[in-house]
Parts: structure tokens; sequence; C-alpha cells
């Protein structure tokens, strides 16, 4: 997802509450952030922040953070946010690339990782830059605790069996994995919907998902 460049959107995520500046410097210190010590679980490209902020107001024993490399799509959950009554406050956002996860957070730090419809790159040439690729899989372990996991929707078979591929070749454990989401009795229970599922769910298309984890 990549809007139109919105003039001022980079001002209005420097100054927003939201909006953690600088996140570098609070690696491994994140619970100061949230004052408290409830888990925290990032989605990965996160886009307008629907899911992000859902899972939130349903989960108020989580803390939430949403990765997202632009600042036009930023600006839309930002003002999603704004918006809504959330007396928690356990979710923020961080503008950032996610190839610079491991400087912002400290290993253990993120029990959960959520990659929701992420980007296909469809080039071959640009296969590193999946979110599923062997090379992202390598730096989530150096967040993720021991038992922490990865869970990845998309709409798309062919980056659905890269990623299960990726999984196999770094040695991780597919702890569940469906074809078809939405007709699926036991995993589709509680199953929170993205802004692109629902996109690609009403156009018919079936929705894959997988949850894995590091090592054997
Ligand atoms: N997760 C949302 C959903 O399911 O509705 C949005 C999906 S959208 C197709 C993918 C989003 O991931 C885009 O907003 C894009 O900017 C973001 N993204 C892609 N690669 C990224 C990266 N390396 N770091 C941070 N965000 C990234």
């Amino acid at each position: 997802m990549r809007l139109r460049n919105i003039p001022g959107s980079r001002e209005a995520i420097a100054e927003n509450f939201f909006c953690i500046q600088n996140p570098e410097g609070i690696k491994g210190k994140w619970n100061t952030i949230f004052k408290n010590d409830n888990p925290i679980h990032i989605e990965v490209g996160m886009g307008k922040g629907r899911f992000l902020m859902e899972m939130a107001g349903l989960h108020s024993e989580v803390n939430y953070i949403g990765i997202e490399m632009y600042s036009s799509v930023l600006l839309r959950a930002i003002q999603k946010a704004e918006s809504l009554e959330n007396t928690e406050g356990n979710f923020r956002f961080i503008r950032m690339d996610a190839r610079e996860l491991p400087e912002v957070f400290s290993k253990g730090e993120v029990e959960k990782i959520y990659l929701n419809f992420s980007d296909p790159w469809p080039k071959e040439r640009h296969a590193k830059r999946r979110l599923t690729s062997r090379e992202f899989l390598r730096r989530y372990e150096r967040l993720l605790p021991e038992g922490g996991t990865v869970e990845f929707k998309t709409d798309n078979r062919e980056l659905f069996d890269f990623s299960l591929e990726e999984i196999r070749e770094r040695g991780w454990s597919l702890e569940s994995f469906t074809f078809d989401l939405h007709n699926d009795p036991i995993l589709n229970i509680g199953n929170v919907m993205t802004e692109y599922e629902e996109k690609f769910s009403v156009m018919g298309n079936p929705i894959c998902k997988l949850t894995a984890r590091p090592g054997s």
C-alpha cells in the first residue's frame, strides 16, 4: 500500500503521541513506554492499522506496536487512532523499514509478529524484500523469545507457498496452516480481519494463514 504523498505527513508523525520517535533508543525498555510488563505483539506492514487497533481493543492485556514504512499510510492510522477512545493506551506506531527491527527490539522483547497481506514482490530478484524471506526470518529470530511466533495471512498463493518453503529451509516449526482460513472451523475462531483481508475475501479469494516459530 502506497498512498499519494501527503504534504506535511512527516511533520504530523513527528509530533504525534501514538508515533514513537527514535525507537532505537528504547531497545530493551519498551515496557517503560507502556508502563507495564504485558507482552508486546507487533504487526509488520500494518498499513492503516485497522487490525492492530481492533486487536488492541479486544486484548487489553497485550501491548501492540504497528510498523509501517510510509508516512502517508501511517498518517491514516494516526487519524483513526485519534478518533478512538483507547483508554488502555496499549498501542503505538513506528515509521520504519522492518529491516531495522533488530536495532529497535532486543531478544525476547516481542512475543508475536503479525504479517498481514505483505507485499508479494513477485520478481525473483526482489525475493529478499518479502517479509517471509529467510533474510527476514533471521531478523525475527533476533527479537522472538523461545516459543515466540509469527502469524502470516495472505490471499497470494505463490507468496504463501514461498513462505512455507522459507520456513522449512530456515528450520522453523510450522504450528498450523490453512489454504482457506474463513472456512476452517478451528483456525478461523477469533479471526480479526485486516483491511486487505476484507477487500480480497469479498472478491472471492481464499485466505491462507500459517503460524510458525523459530527452531524445531
Ligand atoms: N497489513 C495491512 C492489511 O492487511 O490490510 C496492510 C497490507 S499492505 C499490502 C502492506 C503494507 O506493508 C504497506 O502499507 C507497506 O508500506 C508495508 N510494508 C512493506 N514492506 C515494509 C517494510 N519493509 N517495513 C515496513 N512496512 C512495510
